[in-house]
């Protein structure tokens, strides 16, 4: 390795994009080694090594057979950015490192607080660090206990264990109890079934979150932004921007209503730091980029048209489910999250025997298995989808 390998070096980079977008045209070689190497191959030849691991055997989250878990595809705008993100890598923790860096995630932030009613906050990997992140914060403002709903995220529990608190489930949020101490923290779009909890529910807790990591960004969209109405008056507010906002992993908001106040709880300060370090990351990427360029490239509007389009799939996928006699369908979809199955093949036995350009997940809903399919994949077809589980089925009744 010299000093050269840290410029800019267009013909292997020219040869990345070529991999990527004719990967029809290259063989791949052998098989990674098992051991990794004492001496280098280059790195020509360590792009060609990896091509088959990182693209070849990656699923395509784009393709049209694809109405399963959260994870969307990303377009291409997104791309560049890492590639230039990568380049630079940039420290937002150092000022110093990151003089503009800093600002792009201020901007993002300041574009999307409001929209769900929130004065400001900082990004993070995942909504598992935005909770925790918002738990924290709730534990500074004198909060003991986290109570949440049963269809909680398991990050919520992993952070009041982490956080030392105490954890209660509630089973109706009507009927809560005494939350003078609690961070009550309630789902807007619950992962397995997409629920959306009453929003205005806890209204005597010490502090209110909402898991908003998957539906948030339906605020964007004006058709659908009313189903999550009174999330403004939340304290804080966690939504994963890898999820419906179509970002490379991993990126996330947590936003505070104060978030002066709440970011001030959660601050530490260092020797070598030039600004107090906020949350729980220390090292931290420029993460806004990708989704700054997005927004020049397609606007609000242009986002929105893609989650609305998402929604509509859902309600097609829906509708080809009710009219199949063989298909059951669990309930009308949530938030673009649909469970559904067939009436006599099980969850576990059509996920086997689907084909390879069909994927569905699954989950289990008062101890029954169902199949599920989340719209994060505005290139899905629902007839494909639905002919896939047929198929599946048909094959696992002939074994
Ligand atoms: C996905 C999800 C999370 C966790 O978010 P990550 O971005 O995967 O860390 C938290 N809450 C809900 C409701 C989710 O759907």
């Amino acid at each position: 390795m010299n000093s050269e390998d840290f410029q800019p070096n267009e013909q292997l980079l020219l040869r990345a994009v070529e991999l990527l977008t004719s990967p029809e045209n290259f063989t791949s070689s052998e098989p990674l080694p098992a051991k990794l190497p004492e001496v280098g191959i280059g790195s020509m030849n360590a792009l060609s090594a990896m091509f088959d691991d990182v693209l070849g055997k990656s699923r395509d989250l784009g393709a049209p057979g694809f109405f399963a878990h959260m994870d969307p595809p990303t377009p291409a705008i997104t791309w560049a950015m890492h590639l230039w993100t990568a380049s630079r890598n940039q420290n937002l923790l150092h000022p110093d490192t990151a003089p503009r860096a800093r600002e792009l995630e201020k901007l993002a932030v300041d574009w999307i607080a409001p929209w769900f009613g929130m004065s400001g906050g900082h990004m993070t990997p995942g909504s598992t660090v935005a909770n925790l992140t918002a738990i924290w914060a709730a534990r500074e403002s004198g909060c003991r206990v986290v109570v949440s709903g049963t269809g909680a995220h398991l990050s919520i529990r992993k952070s009041a264990h982490l956080l030392g608190m105490e954890h209660r489930i509630i089973d109706d949020w009507s009927n809560t109890g005494d939350l003078m101490n609690a961070v009550a923290v309630i789902t807007a779009g619950t992962t397995s079934t997409g629920e959306i909890e009453p929003l205005d529910a806890a209204s005597d807790a010490r502090w209110r979150h909402i898991d908003a990591a998957w539906s948030g960004p339906l605020r964007l969209s004006e058709r659908h932004r009313h189903l999550l109405d009174g999330i403004e008056r939340a304290d804080s507010v966690a939504i994963s921007a890898h999820k419906w906002l179509f970002q490379p992993k991993e990126s996330a908001f947590i936003l505070f209503a104060d978030h002066e106040t709440a970011h001030k709880s959660i601050s530490i300060e260092g020797a070598y730091l030039a600004v107090p370090n906020v949350g729980v990351l220390g090292s931290h990427g420029t993460i806004a980029a990708p989704l700054i360029a997005m927004l020049l490239a397609f606007g609000r509007e242009g986002i929105a048209g893609m989650i609305d389009k998402s929604m509509s799939l859902a309600d097609e996928l829906a509708a080809l489910v009710m009219a199949h006699a063989d298909l059951e369908l669990r309930s009308a979809p949530n938030c673009g999250v649909l469970c559904w199955r067939h009436k006599s093949v099980s969850a576990d036995d059509i996920k086997r025997n689907l084909p390879d350009d069909v994927m569905v997940s699954s989950t289990t809903i008062n101890g029954e298995p169902w199949l599920r399919s989340v719209s994060a994949n505005p290139n899905a077809n629902p007839a494909k989808v639905v002919a896939g589980v047929l198929q599946a089925a048909e094959k696992a009744q002939q074994q």
